[in-house]
């Protein structure tokens, strides 16, 4: 079995990705390497800080690795929080904090249209690959459902009537912006 690294801390990111890449390869976590550190995000776009993480990966432990960003572009507020999606209510905020924060800031607002974006950056014999998924949706009034992470219980994917937290894995992997450019990743990696 291939061991390729995803270079994320969150178990939530992992499981998900482990799911839709299937038994033939093995993802490492960062913590499952020993590396605890948190990898700084500096980079103003998704790309760049996708490939941040990955370079630091490689560098540090010489292994094949990809890393991804994601995150929420809202329309009604210029796309943000986009690649301050994790820190929206602050830094070490939860995502209680941060669903708040977007539900306050969206209080009065009739435009609830948003996206979720992801990049992937695979470093593959030391070039860089990039793939991208999106999933639009809009941004509900309150949390509905409590599985998945982050934001999911109150982005509700556009063409549906449930928020990502009230499916399943496998039913939010085939529409989101993860799943979309997870499966850019596996026909790469498959050839
Ligand atoms: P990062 O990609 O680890 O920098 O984090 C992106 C932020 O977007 C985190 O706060 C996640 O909770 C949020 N996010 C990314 N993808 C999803 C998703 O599929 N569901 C809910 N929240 C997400």
């Amino acid at each position: 079995m291939k061991e390729l690294v995803f270079a994320t801390h969150n178990s939530g990111k992992l499981k998900e990705l482990q799911a839709m890449v299937g038994d033939k390869i093995k993802l490492l976590s960062l913590d499952d390497l020993g590396c605890h550190e948190e990898i700084p995000e500096t980079a103003d776009s998704f790309r760049g800080n996708a490939l941040l993480k990955a370079k630091y990966v490689q560098e540090k432990y010489g292994l094949p690795c990809f890393a991804d960003d994601s995150g929420l572009e809202v329309s009604a507020l210029n796309d943000a929080p986009g690649v301050y999606t994790a820190r929206y209510a602050g830094v070490g905020c939860t995502s209680d904090d941060n669903m708040d924060k977007l539900l306050g800031a969206l209080q009065n607002q009739d435009d609830r249209s948003a996206r979720f974006v992801c990049v992937i950056a695979l470093l593959h014999k030391n070039e860089p690959y990039f793939f991208e998924g999106t999933c639009p949706g809009e941004i509900l009034r309150a949390r509905q459902g409590t599985d998945g992470f982050g934001y999911d219980p109150i982005f509700k994917p556009q063409g549906y009537d449930r928020s990502f937290a009230q499916m399943s894995h496998e039913e939010k992997a085939k529409i989101s912006h993860r799943g979309k450019a997870v499966s850019q990743l596996l026909s790469f990696l498959r050839g």
